[in-house]
C-alpha cells in the first residue's frame, strides 16, 4: 500500500477501536488492521462491559449499542461438592438510563458495532488482514507487514492492540515470549434459553441482567466459573491457571463439563441448547515488558492491562482507557512532530496516573498470590459451606454450641491465628 498513515492500529478489540475512534475524531489519518472476518468475529470474553470510558466516548450508547442486559444483580458463590455460600448485591439503579455501571454483551456484536463508530469517525477499517511483523528503519518502528501481497503499510506510529499474546509487541522487542505462568485460560459456551426462563431463574425483570461468579469447584483446582445472562442465552464458562490443569491432568473442556454438572449450576442452565464454544487466554499477571518504544505503543491485553480480581474481573474498560491515553499521546506527538520513545513516554505516564496502572499494579500479583495460597480456592470454600450447613441445621443444640462447632470446622486444618491471618491476607490481596 503506497498510502501513508498517521497511525496503524493492529487489532479491533475494545483497546484498538477506542484508540482509532479517539484519533480519528482528532482528525488523524488512521488505519485499523483486523485479522478476523469482521471486528469481534474471533473475540471472546465472559460478558460484563463496564461503561465508565464507553459512556464518555459514546454518550447515550444505550440507544444504539448491542446491549444484552444491564447488570442489576451480582452474585459471588463459593462452592463445595454439594453446597454454596453466596454474597449478592442487587439494585434497580443500574438498569435505567444513564446505565452508568455495566452491561452484558456478546463480543461478536459489540466489537462490530463499536468498530463501526471508529469507521464513522473516519478510521479506515481493514478486516481479514493478519499482521505478521513490524517494519523498522534506523531502529525505529515505521510500519507493519501483513499477509497480503503488497501488504506493507507505513505510519508515524504503530499501536499494538492485538490482544493477550501480542505478536506485534514481541516482534518489536517490547515483550518476551509466551510463558504459561503469566496467563490463565478461559473457556465459554453460549447456552440458548427463552428470555422468560432466564428472567425467572435469575429473578430479573425487563432489561435486567445477572453476573454470577463461582469459586471452589471442582475442588483441588485453581479455577473460577461464571454465568452471565444475555437476552435469550447464557454465557457459561470457567477460567483456570494453565499449571493447575497440568498438575491435575485435566483439559479445560473437562473442567467446564464438571462445572456445569454442579448441583448449584445445573438447574440454572437446564434445558438449554449449546450454540457456540470457544477458549481464550487471559493475561492475568502484571506486564513485564515495555509500554512504548520509538514509533510504537502497546495497549489493552497486549500490555496485560487487566484486573483479574475475582470480585471485579475487568479487562474491557482498562483496554478502552489505555486506547484513549494512547490516542492523546499520539495527538501530542504529532503536534511536536516527534514519535520517539521520549515523546511517546507520555502514554505510560498517563496510565500511571489513572485507575488503570494503580489497579493493575495492585491486582497483577493475584496469580502469584493464589498459586502460593491455594487454600482460598480449595479448603476455604468447603469449610465455609460446612460451617453454614452446621449453622443452619436447627436441632436441639443451643446456638452457643453451634458457634463453637463452626470455629472447630474453620480451624480443623490450622490454628485460629492462621485462619485470621488468611482472612486478612484475602482482604488485602483479593479485594
Ligand atoms: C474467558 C474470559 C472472560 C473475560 N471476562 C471479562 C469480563 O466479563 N469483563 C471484562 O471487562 N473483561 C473480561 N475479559 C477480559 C477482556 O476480554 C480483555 O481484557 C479485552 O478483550 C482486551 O481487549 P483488547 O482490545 O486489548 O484485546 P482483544 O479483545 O483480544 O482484541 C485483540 C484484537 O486483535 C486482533 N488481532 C490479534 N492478532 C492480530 C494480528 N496479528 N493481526 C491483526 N489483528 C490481530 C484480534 O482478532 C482481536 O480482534 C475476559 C477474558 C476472557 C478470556
Amino acid at each position: 500500500m503506497d498510502e501513508r498513515f498517521d497511525a496503524i492500529v493492529v487489532g479491533s478489540g475494545p483497546a484498538g477501536t477506542t484508540a482509532a475512534l479517539c484519533m480519528a475524531r482528532e482528525g488523524l489519518k488512521v488505519i485499523v488492521l483486523e485479522r478476523g472476518e469482521y471486528p469481534g468475529s474471533k473475540n471472546l470474553f465472559g460478558g460484563v462491559m463496564y461503561t465508565a470510558i464507553l459512556g464518555k466516548l459514546v454518550p447515550k450508547f444505550w440507544n444504539e449499542a448491542p446491549v444484552e442486559r444491564y447488570v442489576a444483580k451480582r452474585r459471588f458463590n463459593l462452592l463445595s461438592e454439594t453446597s454454596s455460600v453466596s454474597f449478592e448485591f442487587s439494585t434497580k439503579d443500574f438498569s435505567d438510563p444513564p446505565h452508568n455501571n455495566s452491561f452484558i454483551a456478546l463480543r461478536a456484536r459489540f466489537d462490530r458495532w463499536y468498530a463501526q463508530k471508529a469507521a464513522e469517525a473516519g478510521a479506515l477499517l481493514v478486516p481479514e488482514t493478519d499482521v505478521i511483523d513490524v517494519i523498522r528503519k534506523d531502529g525505529k518502528v515505521v510500519g507493519v507487514r501483513t499477509q497480503r501481497s503488497e501488504g506493507d503499510i507505513y505510519a508515524d506510529v504503530v499501536i499494538a492492540a492485538d490482544g493477550a499474546n501480542s505478536l506485534v509487541a514481541k516482534k518489536a522487542g517490547l515483550r518476551s515470549d509466551f510463558s504459561s505462568d503469566r496467563f490463565t485460560t478461559g473457556i465459554k459456551e453460549i447456552i440458548e434459553l427463552p428470555k422468560e426462563v432466564i428472567s425467572q431463574r435469575f429473578g430479573l425483570e425487563g432489561n435486567e441482567g445477572a453476573a454470577v461468579t463461582f469459586g471452589g469447584y471442582p475442588s483441588g483446582i485453581l479455577c473460577g466459573g461464571f454465568i452471565y445472562t444475555n437476552k435469550d442465552s447464557l454465557s457459561v464458562g470457567v477460567t483456570t491457571y494453565l499449571h493447575s490443569l497440568v498438575e491435575n491432568k485435566m483439559q479445560v473442556s473437562d473442567l467446564l463439563e464438571t462445572f456445569k454438572k454442579h448441583p448449584m449450576v445445573k438447574p440454572l442452565i437446564e434445558g438449554g441448547r449449546a450454540r457456540e464454544y470457544g477458549a481464550h487466554l487471559i493475561p492475568e499477571a502484571a506486564y513485564k515488558g515495555k509500554m512504548c518504544d520509538d514509533g510504537i505503543l502497546v495497549i489493552g491485553d497486549a500490555a496485560s492491562l487487566l484486573n483479574p480480581s475475582p470480585i471485579f474481573l475487568e479487562g474491557t474498560n482498562l483496554a478502552m482507557a489505555s486506547g484513549m491515553y494512547a490516542a492523546q499521546t499520539i495527538k501530542a506527538a504529532k503536534e511536536k512532530g516527534d514519535f520517539s520513545r521520549r515523546s511517546l513516554d507520555l502514554y505510560p505516564q498517563l496510565l500511571e496516573k489513572s485507575f488503570v496502572m494503580q489497579d493493575v499494579t495492585k491486582y497483577g500479583k493475584i496469580p502469584e498470590f493464589v498459586t502460593k495460597n491455594p487454600q482460598f480456592l480449595t479448603d476455604y470454600p468447603d469449610l465455609l459451606c460446612q460451617s453454614a450447613k452446621e449453622l443452619f441445621t436447627l436441632d436441639e443444640r443451643p446456638k452457643a454450641e453451634k458457634k463453637a462447632l463452626v470455629r472447630k470446622i474453620m480451624t480443623q486444618n490450622s490454628s485460629s491465628l492462621k485462619v485470621a491471618r488468611d482472612l486478612y491476607k484475602a482482604y488485602r490481596n483479593l479485594l
